[in-house]
């Protein structure tokens, strides 16, 4: 079983081995509350204060103020309350406040979302306006001159967490050098990686959060300049002066400190040439593996420890899967779904074409990383390109093998079927839909196929009978619906008796209608996830109900027993064939047969023969591989079960790569 790699640093990072035995220490041995001032207290009080103080010296804070909070985003939302409280106030005191919340257009949402509502809840009324950016990502500072006599409030990032790229904090600040307007600056990203000296600026709030660099979630700090306006969050006991009531999160403030102490010693993280040659050597891979891949950020201006890219012909979803598959964690540069990845508005900012926006993928480590683990990385990355290339989904792509029979193509609960015949290469695609006809064109392409139908399961005119090789598919009127009947015939035959029906394309059709065309056992492939999960038969859909559903879950030890007691277990990949490829190996590092759930509705006929042959079907989360065995138990195959939760919850223990 491959070790898992995480390359998801901009998300959050492990705990560095200090951090955590100083959490514990001060869950343990000195977990006295700093307000107390018995000797219990006293102590923590030190370790407070201690923290503190390093906090102060590592950023620069100079007469400034640093207070201990939850992460980020209290800490916007602290700000942005302070900020919009002054505003109101020299408003409401006749003095000229401008009439604009300036955000540039790649921040964090936590910016833009606490601006609207900390201004629709002071009934401030202001303007948000999004600065743009360039191609590069910086900040427009044209325009950002521009407004500065309008700006109330500016809010910008030292460094964006999707692309990494490095703000012009010195060129901002020179922007606003003659407006009176409050600046804040989300250091989130910047925390040690940026060398910040936040008193020679005129920077007047300053977020950071524990979680991106080695400390645990739920600690953060705040930086607010000497003199700045300032407004409680949160009132209560008068902890951090006043400034942040609430009892301190003391094992969070001490594994902070242990690693800001780390970072003001020196010796636990890479310099920053070390992690630029680290990057270079993953951005080699990743060119020797994908081809065509483009950067969407420019590495002068970016952290050495984030790369964002896209792959023209890929989308994020299957390059997630593949390095996922491969232990490699990273994250796609968007919001994205189970199917479907929401364009990036921090690349949709930066103006790139859709395709990269929407497809982009964000690999990020942190600083602890060692030279085995980039080698190890880069081998992955090669091993991902292999797959990818083997499945035919590379432009340098060797053909692979042609699938033969009936595959299931689906997009947001709709199906597209497409039924193959390898002997003569002839293809027939029914109910294609716009969204997955790239896939569809790409499948057919790699496997040298003519399309000899494009058909239509809500088509009103009569078509004629579609051969392909030694298949049939048979067009049939149902009520208002055509459906198509799939069976092997001989070249003479132009109808299908029902038993020789294998497969039945029925759109939204109902399946009373059916009786006199199918056999009992022919499958049943809908056109939609809500008729039928995956596809089904008359003799499944007549006994659905009438059994108790059985419990067909296996977890990562339930299955190691199973296993032992049933050694002729078939294991089952239903991922697709890139991610199989890219794996090392099934639960365990077992064998496995790889069906893609596109392909089940061809295999399943193979298994209905054996009964009894046991089967688990495993994939990445657990998601299709339930799909795979409601299907085979509601046709009637009683073994077989699924791996619940999937290879992410077998997964060994993350390579963290951290210093002792
Ligand atoms: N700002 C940036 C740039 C971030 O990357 C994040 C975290 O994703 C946040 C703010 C929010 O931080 P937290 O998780 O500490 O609330």
């Amino acid at each position: 079983m491959s070790t898992e790699i995480y390359l998801d640093g901009n998300a959050t990072t492990a705990v560095l081995p200090a951090a955590i035995d100083a959490a514990l220490h001060a869950m343990g041995a000195d977990f006295g509350n700093p307000s107390s001032s018995h000797g219990a207290g006293l102590k923590a009080k030190v370790l407070l204060d201690g923290a503190r103080a390093c906090a102060r010296r590592l950023l620069g804070v100079g007469e400034g103020r640093l207070i201990f909070n939850s992460g980020a985003t209290e800490g916007i939302q602290t700000a942005v309350l302070s900020a919009l409280c002054a505003i109101r106030e020299r408003r409401a005191a006749g003095q000229r406040v401008g009439s604009l919340l300036v955000y540039g257009a790649t921040e964090h949402k936590a910016v833009p979302e606490a601006l609207a509502h900390w201004n629709r809840l002071l009934g401030l009324d202001l303007l948000l306006y999004a600065l743009p950016v360039d191609a590069g990502g910086r900040h427009d500072l044209d325009a950002l001159r521009a407004l500065a006599p309008e700006a109330a409030l500016v809010c910008t990032m030292a460094a964006n967490n999707e692309t990494g790229v490095i703000s012009d904090l010195d060129g901002i600040g020179a922007a606003l050098a003659h407006s009176n307007t409050l600046w804040m600056v989300d250091c989130v990203q910047g925390l040690g990686k940026l060398a910040l000296n936040l008193q020679a600026t005129r920077i007047d709030y300053a977020p950071f959060s524990g979680h991106k660099l080695f400390a645990p979630k739920g600690i953060g700090m705040l930086y607010v300049r000497a003199g700045a306006p300032f407004t409680p969050l949160i009132m209560g006991g008068g902890q951090e002066t006043g400034l942040r009531s609430g009892t301190e999160n003391m094992a969070g403030i001490a594994a902070l400190g242990a690693v800001l102490q780390a970072l003001e010693e020196g010796n636990t993280f890479r310099s920053h040439a070390e992690l630029e040659g680290f990057r270079a050597r993953l951005a080699a891979s990743l060119r020797r593996a994908l081809p065509g891949i483009v950067f969407n950020a420019a590495f002068e201006h970016t952290l050495p420890t984030t790369l964002n890219f896209s792959v023209p012909g890929l989308a994020s979803r299957e390059l997630l899967d593949v390095f996922d598959a491969a232990a490699v964690r990273v994250s796609s540069g968007s919001a994205c779904s189970a199917a479907k990845a929401a364009p990036s508005y921090v690349l949709q900012a930066m103006g790139l074409p859709d395709w990269r926006s929407s497809s982009a993928i964000r690999m990020s480590f942190g600083a602890t990383i060692d030279s085995a683990t980039i080698d190890d990385a880069c081998a992955r990355i090669e091993r991902c390109g292999a797959a990818l290339r083997s499945a035919g989904l590379l432009p340098d792509a060797k053909v692979p093998p042609a699938a033969d029979g009936v595959v299931q193509l689906s997009d947001a609960g709709r199906h597209s079927w497409l039924v193959l015949d390898a002997a003569s290469r002839a293809a027939a695609v029914i109910d294609a839909q716009p969204a997955l006809q790239a896939r569809i064109d790409a499948l057919l392409h790699s496997g040298g196929y003519t399309l000899r139908a494009s058909l239509r399961t809500d088509a009103a005119d009569t078509i004629a009978p579609v051969r392909l090789g030694a298949r049939l598919l048979l067009p049939c009127r149902v009520a208002d619906a055509t459906i198509y009947l799939l069976g092997r015939a001989d070249a003479a035959q132009t109808t299908l008796a029902p038993a020789a029906v294998r497969h039945a394309f029925t759109g939204q059709a109902a399946l009373a209608p059916l009786a006199d065309l199918l056999g009992a056992d022919s499958l049943i492939c809908p056109a939609s996830e809500t008729q039928s999960a995956f596809c089904t038969s008359l003799r499944a859909e007549a006994r659905a109900g009438q059994t108790a559903a059985d419990d067909v879950n296996l977890d990562a030890a339930g299955l190691a027993a199973f296993l032992q007691s049933n050694p002729n277990v078939l294991l089952v990949d239903v991922r697709e064939a890139y991610e199989h490829a890219a794996s090392a190996g099934g639960p365990g590092g077992r064998a496995a047969l790889n069906i893609p759930l596109s392909r089940l509705a061809q295999q399943i006929e193979a298994w209905q023969q054996s009964p009894s042959q046991p089967l688990v079907f495993f994939c990445r989360s657990g998601n299709r591989s339930a799909k795979a065995v409601h299907c085979l138990r509601r046709l009637g195959h009683s073994q077989c079960w699924h791996l619940v939760g999937g290879m992410a919850l077998t997964s060994a223990a993350p390579i963290l790569a951290l210093a002792a």
